[in-house]
Formats: structure tokens, sequence, C-alpha cells
């Protein structure tokens, strides 16, 4: 690599410098400023020279240089007013790249893939998030059920493991669940502390979701469905049946739950750590149509 890209040590200072530009905490705003790393990032998206590119919160640009670099066009979506003359300037050298100012989270992402690329290109999403809304960004782009081929995040790494963890693990949860019904998960890369200015306080780590065609159970309410989940895991160390009493306090008895699991053939002595996607679908279809 060399100087000339922005993600650099001596690329991002000289344009922190030139526009006084001091970092919003409050924002997220950790800028990558190692381009080797946003390679090897670009490696594992799967773009190519063909694809459309949505990122979100491109900051100085550094990772949108190299995204327009490696794609057909990029649109990207930056919430920080004073970001967007900065990247006017970053970035004037590319004519594949359209920034608007955007608050992911308000955005009717729908819209702007329809207007933005062709019908039939394919999308990626590609970010180094904001942190501090690494879920509720993930959240909104899963559940509007949009039609990108994959979603590439740095976010924190605990977090990351949460999103990509197997059964009967530490990490393994509600969240688990939530992201892995609608994607595959998969850690692609762990990145140290040093890439970013300025150094966050927790490690990073880059999280591939390719998005399935169908979810990998049939469920007979989603809702109904990540809800149960949810009780399932309310108390980690709580049995399901002990949660699910809890959960159904208004409706069923302790002795209704015992014997309710027992007809769905579901051990109520388990956990709900060690229950797979299927086994949860098995578990909520049940109770719903009890
Ligand atoms: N992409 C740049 C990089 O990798 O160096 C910057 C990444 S920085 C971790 C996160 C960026 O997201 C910041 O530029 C911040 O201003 C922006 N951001 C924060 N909240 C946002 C939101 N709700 N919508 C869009 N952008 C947001």
């Amino acid at each position: 690599m060399t100087t000339k890209f922005i993600a650099t040590p001596t690329g991002t200072k000289a344009i922190l410098a030139k526009y006084k530009f001091f970092f919003k905490k409050s924002l997220g705003q950790n800028f990558i400023i190692d381009a080797n790393v946003l390679e090897n990032i670009i490696s594992h998206t799967g773009i190519n020279k063909d694809s459309g590119v949505i990122e979100i919160g491109p900051g100085i640009g550094g990772l949108t240089e190299q995204l327009a670099i490696h794609s057909n066009k990029v649109l990207a979506m930056e919430i920080d007013q004073r970001l967007i003359p900065i990247l006017g300037d970053t970035l004037s050298e590319y004519g594949n790249i359209e920034v608007i100012h955007q608050d992911i989270l308000e955005a009717n992402v729908i819209a702007l893939l329809k207007h933005h690329f062709e019908d039939n290109q394919v999308v990626h999403i590609v970010a180094n998030l904001p942190y501090y809304i690494t879920t509720p960004i993930l959240t909104k782009l899963l559940q509007e059920k949009l039609p990108v081929e994959s979603i590439t995040v740095m976010i924190q790494k605990e977090v990351a493991e949460r999103m990509a963890a197997k059964p009967s693990t530490k990490s393994y949860g509600s969240l688990t669940i939530a992201i892995q019904y609608y994607t595959v998960a998969e850690v692609v890369m762990q990145v140290p502390k040093q890439v970013f200015m300025p150094q966050p306080n927790v490690d990073s780590a880059v999280l591939k979701l390719t998005i399935r065609d169908t979810p990998p159970v049939n469920v007979d309410d989603e809702d109904y469905f990540f809800s149960l989940v949810q009780a399932c895991f309310s108390q980690r160390r709580k049995t399901l049946r002990n949660n699910l009493t809890n959960y159904f306090s208004e409706k069923y008895d302790k002795e209704t739950i015992s014997a309710m699991l027992e007809e769905f053939e579901i051990d109520g002595m388990r956990r709900g750590e060690s229950l797979s996607m299927e086994e949860f679908a098995k578990l909520a279809n049940s109770f719903y149509r009890a």
C-alpha cells in the first residue's frame, strides 16, 4: 500500500488537520488508518467490479475509497453533517461514489436501493459500524428483508462472537438466534485496536452475514418465536421450565408448563443455551398452537 490512500496515519492526520476536525465519541467515530486491513476486509465481502455497495458511516472516506476501487458503485450514508464537505474533497477523484447525509436508523433503505442501483445489480452492505448502535442497525437491516447479498461489518469482538455463536457456548443467546434466522454468520477477521484513530477501548472483529433466501426453520409467528427465545435466555442459569413459567405466568402455572413441555417432548430441565434453532422453532410453534 502506498501513502496516497486516506486510510494511513499520515493521510488521516493531514485530513483532520486541514479541516480542524475533532472526533465525536457520541457518534462512535473511530477511523481506520491501515489500508491493508481494509484490503483484507474487502477480500471477505464478495464484492467485485459489478457490485453495488452500501456503506454506513464513511467517516473521512478511508473504507469508501477502497470500496470504490473494488466495486461498481458505492452509496455511503453519513450522519455527521461536518463530514459531508470533507468527503466531497477526499473522494473527489472517484466518480462512482455518492455520499448522502443520512441517519441509517431513519433511512428508507429499500427506496435508496431502488433509486441508486440497477434493478438486477447485486448489492452488498459493508461498514465499520459505530459501535454504540451495532445491534439496532443490524436488526433494522435484517428485519426489513432488504434485497442485498451480504452484510460485512466491523464491530465489537464480543458482539461478533455472540452473533456467530454455536449452541452450548458462552456467547450463544437470543441475539445469535435473531441474526442466524436471517443469515449465515461468520467471524472472518480479528482486528487490533492499533488500526483505529482514536483507538477504541474494545477489541474488534469483522463479521460477515450472508443473507439466507429463506429462514432455516419454519415458525408460525416470527414475533412470537423471537420473544419466546428471549424468554428462554432471560436468566441464563435457569432451566427452560423456570424461564417459561415466568414468561407465561399470567397464562399457565408451573405444573401446566411442565406438562406441556413433556407433551411437546422437550426436556424442561435443559437450559436455553443448549437448544438449537430447530428446537427453539419446535418449542415456539408448540406453545403457539397450544
Ligand atoms: N468508515 C470510516 C472508517 O472506517 O474509518 C468511519 C467509521 S466510524 C467507526 C463510524 C462512522 O459512522 C462515523 O463516521 C460516524 O459519524 C457514522 N455514524 C454514526 N452514527 C451513524 C448513523 N446513525 N447513521 C449513519 N452514520 C453514522
